[in-house]
């Protein structure tokens, strides 16, 4: 297959040996170019100088013997075809030769045209089939070094034997080189990545397509998609870039539930939020609310100024309804001008009424949209799960509902669906309006009821409990603003001024010259969540001048198991100084005996629900039995609350109550009303 011509160098000193060969070639067919070379050295200039493609060297040449030059040439030449001339005695030597990398030999006496021919034929192609392979070799290593599929080999240890460009490219190293410097660990995002995938592959063998977050070199993370093979203990890997692919299908998820103008959530993403707020709160209690909101004149300005102003208000309302929320909460566009408000986690009507006040409120700024200066409107309506229906669907429904109401009813304003709830709400802001106000203008009055020794009849504490003196409704019991004041955070101004009135009083009292007395004061939960619990008690007591022995505080079983872990240190602090503790209304709550003994408590109030029992039901006289026996043995003073009949006072004498408070002895009375019951100090 030699068509093309052949470029012969002969080195060779025998000028004999030289024109036998001329000759040689010279009568046959062969297309070739000849050049000679007399000597080792010239035969290497004439290499260094030409392109040859095969070499005839004589075994003996005056400046080099015997294997001598092959490695000469080689170093030159390193893929030209050798082939050895050589005499008759020097066989063993040239098939040495072959084993250097020599193609053949040709033994001088023998040698003849057909030989020399084949020879050279054999040589030329035995180096077109190591050019070729060679090329191949080149071609794969490119391959390998420039494909887009990272490819590396490691040992279990994580050692990198072997990075190709990609690789290093994908992680952002400047060559393999440095990639196989770091540690396979490095790569991956976290150890336990590794790990898992160590795992497997050890168990398994292999790991096909595998998505892993690798870390590049600065500290990006990139979605790869590996798979490995385990031989022996080298690893080997294929790893593909997926970070665009990944960011394309985020980008098609994000299409799918936003809506493109706004960029808000969709009607889709709204439903699934709303779903799964439902499936939360019917775990955690919390009501939770939807608002479907509706612009109020969006046609007319769509109509009138065209689509593009219309985008634009779209735009600019959305940015404005969000300002309105909390991160927590989903607004969404679910129709042309209509938007889906969702409140998950409403502790109450309050806060659903502020949001829904304050989002009207944000439309009576006007839109600048271009050099129009654009007053728009909404109108709200809203449903509140559970108690205007169970799933989405009537949920929304029924938001839309009250939404059509609010329309009817002159726009511009928020509508609950429940009618109910619009007549409540109204009362409620107003009561909470006017209850903030009670405290500022002293309408709040401090009652105190006596608390005597069941055995003696001796008052040893007076209950402080606050009252309202309604400037319309008259007097107020704290079951009828309590409550309201613990939802909108009142309580702990109403407290405060109880807690500072009540010492006042109780000073008052000791300085008249009665003997001294202890004032009992209720604190809610509110309070002991405040960094500042003890400092605001100490220092009450500070101003007032009331020794601290005096004052007891009554905290409810449900306050007090509230972050107890947390709130334990403060009552300690306060027990230190004197300030002793009450659990109030015990029984109905959920107090745990193990904290019973943790906590500096002195004092139990048995509840006025068994008090009022005991006449009724066996079974509250039991209980009652047995929870004065379990106080005492936790060396805990009870107090029987609500004690009405001379019968219950009986049954508490018999059974070792300590204390009684209750209509029996006195209602709660007005503090001038009250020293009836003190004594005079002796
Ligand atoms: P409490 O601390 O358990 O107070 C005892 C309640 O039982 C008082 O109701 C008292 O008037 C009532 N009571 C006393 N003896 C009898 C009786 O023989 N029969 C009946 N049926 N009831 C009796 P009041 O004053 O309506 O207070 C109710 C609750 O309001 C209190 O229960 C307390 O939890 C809370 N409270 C009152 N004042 C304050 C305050 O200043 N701050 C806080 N945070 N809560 C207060
Ligand atoms: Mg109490
Ligand atoms: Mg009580």
């Amino acid at each position: 297959m030699l068509k093309k011509n052949i470029h012969i160098l002969l080195i060779e000193d025998n000028p004999g040996d030289v024109r036998l060969i001329r000759e040689m070639l010279k009568k046959s067919k062969l297309a070739y170019s000849f050049d000679h070379a007399g000597t080792l050295s010239d035969g290497l200039v004439k290499l260094k100088e030409h392109a040859f493609d095969v070499i005839l060297l004589d075994m003996n040449l005056p400046d080099s013997s015997g294997l001598d030059s092959i490695p000469e040439i080689k170093r030159v030449a390193s893929k030209i075809p050798i082939v050895m001339l050589t005499g008759l005695d020097d066989e063993e030597t040239a098939v040495s030769a072959l084993q250097l990398g020599v193609q053949d030999y040709l033994l001088k006496d023998r040698i003849d045209r057909t030989l020399l021919l084949h020879s050279l034929r054999y040589a030329m192609e035995r180096k077109r089939i190591l050019d070729a392979l060679a090329e191949s070799e080149e071609k794969y290593k490119n391959l390998v070094d420039n494909s887009l599929v990272g490819v590396y080999k490691a040992n279990l240890e994580g050692e990198i034997l072997f990075a190709n460009n990609a690789l290093a490219r994908m992680l952002e190293y400047s060559s393999p080189e440095e990639m196989m410097s770091v540690m396979a660990l490095s790569l991956y995002k976290t150890p336990k990545e590794r790990r898992n995938l160590l795992d497997i592959l050890i168990k398994t063998g292999k790991v096909n397509n595998f998505e892993i977050d690798a870390v590049t070199k600065t500290g990006k993370t990139k979605s790869l998609l590996l798979s490995l093979t385990l031989n022996g203990d080298v690893i080997s890997g294929m790893l593909i870039d997926i970070s665009k692919r990944k960011q394309m299908e985020e980008t098609i998820k994000h299409l799918a539930y936003h809506d493109i103008l706004t960029g808000l959530p969709n009607r889709l993403l709204f439903i699934d939020h709303l779903r799964l707020a439902l499936s939360q709160s019917s775990r955690n209690q919390h009501m939770v609310a939807v608002l479907y909101l509706d612009l109020d004149n969006f046609k007319e300005i769509n109509d009138s100024l065209g689509h593009a102003a219309g985008d634009q208000l779209l735009q600019a309302v959305s940015r404005r309804l969000k300002t309105c929320l909390r991160e927590s909460d989903t607004i969404a566009r679910i129709g042309g001008d209509e938007y889906g408000i969702l409140l998950p986690h409403a502790d109450n009507e309050e806060d659903i009424v502020t949001i829904a006040g304050k989002i009207i409120s944000a439309f009576q700024q006007p839109f600048i949209i271009g050099n129009h200066t654009l007053h728009t409107s909404a109108s709200i309506g809203i449903s509140l799960y559970p108690y205007d229906g169970a799933d989405v669907e009537t949920l929304l429904k029924n938001a839309d509902a009250a939404m059509y109401n609010a329309k009817k009813r002159g726009r511009n304003n928020y509508r609950f669906y429940n009618p109910a709830m619009n007549a409540r709400t109204l009362e409620r802001m107003k009561l909470t309006n006017s209850l903030r106000n009670a405290i500022e203008s002293g309408e709040l009055v401090v009652y105190y009821q006596p608390q005597v020794s069941i055995d003696t009849g001796q008052i040893l504490c007076a209950e402080a409990l606050v009252r309202w003196q309604h400037p319309e409704m008259g007097l107020l019991q704290p079951m009828q603003f309590i409550p309201l004041a613990e939802e909108t955070g009142l309580i702990t101004q109403i407290d405060d001024w109880v807690l500072r009135t009540a010492c006042t009083q109780n000073k008052t009292w000791q300085k008249a010259g009665y003997s001294p007395v202890s004032i009992m004061v209720n604190l809610s939960s509110r309070h002991f969540q405040q960094p500042d619990f003890v400092d605001t008690v100490s220092q009450i007591l500070k101003e007032t001048g009331l020794e601290p022995e005096f004052l007891g505080i009554e905290i409810t079983e449900r306050t007090l198991m509230q972050d107890i872990d947390l709130t334990i240190p403060y009552f300690n602090k306060l027990a230190d100084t004197g300030v002793r503790f009450c659990i109030d209304d015990f029984g109905i709550g959920y107090s745990s005996l193990n904290y019973l003994k943790k906590l500096p408590v002195q004092m139990l109030k048995i509840d006025k629900s068994f008090i009022s029992g005991l006449s009724t039901d066996p079974d509250y006289k039991t209980i009652t039995n047995a929870v004065i026996n379990l106080a005492h043995s936790l060396k805990l003073r009870v107090v029987a609350e609500g004690v009405e009949t001379e019968d219950q006072l009986s049954f508490l004498q018999i059974i070792h109550c300590d204390e009684m408070q209750g209509y029996h002895f006195s209602r709660p009375l007005p503090a001038k009303e009250f020293p009836r019951f003190l004594k005079p100090a002796c």
